[in-house]
């Protein structure tokens, strides 16, 4: 296998079959930059949409269908981050954030989970349009990071023992992060179709402890790729498998049509009140920041 494509905008299956274990293990880099750049977002907001997006490459990355979308949301009320959202489809990525500036500029500079989001929920959307598989599970966002909130997703609302690390920086002017997800699956169990979980099974605590030894600075590293790492984390295990690597790239779905489909569900008084001085309606999509300008008679 040719290492250099497994260093960034790329997620890896991984599994340890003597363990049970299986999960993912994804860098991103440039398609980071791609998203950000629609945006001008602080530090710590950047940080936390990296972080996200590198979440929602490994969540994403387990669906079944190609054609099967992941959705990552977390809301609050009044606190610093109002709304974050990131989607996965095919390997394309896109997020954005909604934040209060005024209230961002009062927060430390390494802002905690709870400093951005107080009391929010985080809502996880695995949807399947093929086999018609919709699932969704909301959990408060609780925990020192994003990562510790997502793992108490999976203990909580799928009750699969769940290893997850994300990390995120800037390195010579460019953002890397990178994560790893790491479950206690037995063999043949299809997640959540379980009748018991064993979470004192023995295997679970050893490969949780090598997964959870990797450093922030490994996973971000766009030099070291991805199958290195694994090697370095579990070299003493019987066998690692790694699965076709997947892409990852920037990729938003926003297109004019579908921006009519819109605006013609809504009255149309209140149709009339979105005409702007020029006679057009102006919708911005809030992930890419493309900007659409729409005449009413269009949507007759
Ligand atoms: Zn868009």
């Amino acid at each position: 296998m040719p290492t250099r494509e497994l260093t960034t905008d790329v997620a890896l299956g991984v599994a340890i079959p003597a363990r049970n274990a299986r999960g993912r293990i994804a860098r991103l880099g440039p398609v980071i930059d791609a998203v950000l750049a629609n945006h001008d977002y602080p530090p710590a907001i950047e940080r936390l949409l990296a972080e996200a997006l590198t979440l929602t490459a490994l969540l994403g990355s387990l669906l079944k269908e190609p054609q099967g979308q992941m959705t990552l949301q977390a809301q609050t009320e009044g606190a610093i981050v109002e709304l974050m959202v990131c989607d996965y489809l095919g390997g394309e990525l896109r997020g954005y954030v909604r934040f209060a500036p005024e209230r961002l500029a009062d927060a430390p500079d390494q802002p905690t989970l709870t400093d951005l989001f107080g009391s929010g929920y985080l809502a996880i959307t695995f949807d399947q349009p093929v086999s018609k598989e919709r699932y969704q599970g909301i959990v408060p966002l609780e925990g020192r990071n994003l990562a510790e909130a997502a793992q108490s997703y999976f203990a909580q609302s799928e009750q699969i023992p769940s290893l997850i690390r994300l990390a995120a920086e800037k390195r010579g002017g460019h953002w890397f992060a990178g994560g790893l997800l790491l479950q206690h699956l037995p063999e043949g169990e299809e997640g959540r179709d379980r009748l018991h979980t064993r979470l004192d099974h023995p295997d679970w605590p050893h490969i949780a402890i090598l997964g959870g030894s990797v450093k922030r600075g490994e996973l971000t590293d766009p030099e070291l790729p991805l199958d290195d790492l694994l090697w370095r984390l579990f070299h003493e295990e019987e066998e690692v498998r790694t699965l076709a690597a997947l892409p990852l790239a920037k990729g938003c779905r926003c297109d004019p049509d579908y921006v009519r489909s819109v605006l013609a569900r809504f009255p149309a008084d209140e149709r009339e009140a979105m005409v702007g001085d020029d006679g057009l309606i102006k919708v911005d999509c809030a992930f890419c920041s493309s900007s659409f300008s729409i005449a009413p008679g269009e949507l007759a």
